[in-house]
């Protein structure tokens, strides 16, 4: 195996989250009804006219500035032509020769990955396939994508998986898409080929096309590298051809031979002027910029101390980073705020199977909850207790509190009757504490803890047993 090499390449598209379609005024939404956010651009009506959304264009070209690219002051949009029954009008309008963005560089763990270019496109319809008939949903027609093409310069399933994510956070924390794999809306092609280690030519590459995951990205990879690194040490050839990946398997299926190939006759698009973007605007969309997860993650641990572990926890999603600094915002403890999310909240939302986004929790009623416990008012454990609560039915903090009895007593009074009784039960163990076994006084607050549900406030409780237990010393002497 390690005398092979793997050289691969990804074309990456994201859909990009307009309100509005590229080329028409169609709703972007996803989940609505088949065929019925289209019109006749859209659906490629002859005589239809297309009109560019501009805000796709301020969208690609901040996630081309997010991926270190050039943005290009001149781009252009060209018909790419192919027949097939997800696109409409047989063609595709793509910027083929004129791409938004250029020359970018993503640096990860794994090592550098170049990006060759950023371009916008219209995404197609999504077929269906059923036993008898293919359905054709053109709901998706026209929703505005950025393909990003990276240079061959992955070696490992593991620098596509870093590749993957790293893409996938950046859209998210700009805010151009949500990159959710489970709609579609982050979808990429493979290009591969295995070559002797140390030679430097290119060998026949094949492409996997339309893989819907991380993982199976990643998956992809080994797998494809493995059946052709097989099929050179059998003696035979590696041929052009196009591929799909069976998502049960993870292993890839031929879809056509190069004789095959299409011929997409790529001309410019007549129909819509090139975009042109001055200074202005670029110095513009730059300083809008928001901060990206590294630069979150990096002001997360100078500025309020915490590891590197909770930074990377904190910034996993946008959403979960927003809602971090929103409970600091309200004066609430960095590292408290952290414990409950990453902790708490983290297992409540995979308990109930909800996504990083959704949070029946805002922030105040978590913040509401930590002073709470700071002004020993409940305890850690009950504070807990009635995140629970309010996760699971929602509500309000104090009549929460109130209902499930989490208020922690504090009273003197009524806890000395209960310290006593337990003092008389258990005198071993008082006799231990005397004789000086502090093993002994976590077992006494045990049992008090016990008899209080928990709510008897741990600090007066500690109290009430060394005095108690010194004035029967002082008894017996
Ligand atoms: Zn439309
Ligand atoms: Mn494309």
């Amino acid at each position: 195996m390690n005398e092979w090499e793997a050289v691969a390449g990804l074309e990456v598209h994201v859909e990009l989250r307009t309100q509005s379609k590229i080329f028409c005024g169609c709703k972007n939404e996803f989940g609505a009804a088949p065929n019925t956010q289209v019109c006749p651009v859209c659906l490629g009506m002859p005589g239809s006219l297309p009109a560019l959304n501009e805000r796709a264009v301020e969208y690609g070209a901040k996630a081309g500035m997010a991926l270190g690219c050039d943005v290009m002051t001149y781009s252009r949009f060209d018909r790419k032509h192919y027949f097939y029954p997800d696109l409409a009008k047989a063609y595709q309008i793509t910027q083929a020769q004129f791409p938004l963005c250029r020359d970018g560089v993503v640096r990860l763990e794994a090592g550098e990955i170049g990006v060759e270019r950023i371009h916008l496109e219209e995404d197609a319809g999504k077929l269906t396939h059923t036993e008898d008939a293919t359905l054709v949903d053109y709901n998706r027609g026209g929703v505005p994508l950025i393909e990003i093409v990276t240079r061959p310069d992955f070696r490992s399933g593991e620098q596509i998986a870093q590749f993957l994510r790293h893409v996938q956070q950046t859209m998210q924390f700009l805010g151009v898409s949500d990159c959710k794999m489970q709609e579609g809306s982050l979808r990429c092609d493979l290009n591969l080929s295995v070559r002797r280690r140390g030679s430097e030519g290119m060998s026949e590459r094949t492409e996997i096309k339309n893989i819907g995951s991380i993982s199976l990205a990643a998956l992809a990879f080994e797998q494809e590298c493995k059946r052709q690194i097989e099929i050179y040490e059998r003696g035979g050839s590696v041929q052009r051809e196009t591929r799909r990946l069976d998502e049960a398997t993870g292993e890839s299926v031929l879809l056509r031979k190069k004789e095959q190939f299409w011929d997409y006759l790529f001309f410019p698009e007549p129909d819509l002027p090139p975009v042109w973007l001055n200074e202005e605007k670029m110095v513009q969309w730059r300083n809008e910029l928001p901060e990206t997860a590294l630069q979150k993650r990096e002001r997360y641990q100078a500025q309020y101390g915490l590891s590197n572990y909770d930074a990377q926890a904190l910034t996993a999603t946008r959403e979960t980073a927003q809602y971090f600094e929103a409970c600091v915002a309200l004066h609430a403890d960095a590292k408290t705020v952290c414990n409950y999310i990453i902790g708490d909240l983290a297992a409540l939302r995979k308990e109930s199977d909800m996504q990083p986004e959704q949070n029946p929790v805002p922030p105040q009623m978590l913040v509401e909850l930590i002073t709470l416990v700071q002004e020993q008012k409940i305890s850690i454990a009950a504070s807990k207790t009635a995140l629970r609560a309010l996760f699971m039915h929602g509500g309000v903090v104090q009549d929460t509190v109130d209902r499930l009895r989490l208020w922690q007593q504090s009273d003197a009074k009524e806890l000395r009757d209960i310290v006593c009784a337990v003092l008389n039960e258990q005198k071993q163990a008082a006799a231990d504490v005397r004789a000086g076994k502090q093993n002994a006084v976590k077992y006494l607050m045990g049992q008090v803890m016990k008899q209080t549900g928990g709510r008897a406030n741990p600090q007066v409780v500690m109290e009430l047993i060394e005095m108690e237990l010194t004035n029967e010393t002082g008894k017996t002497e």
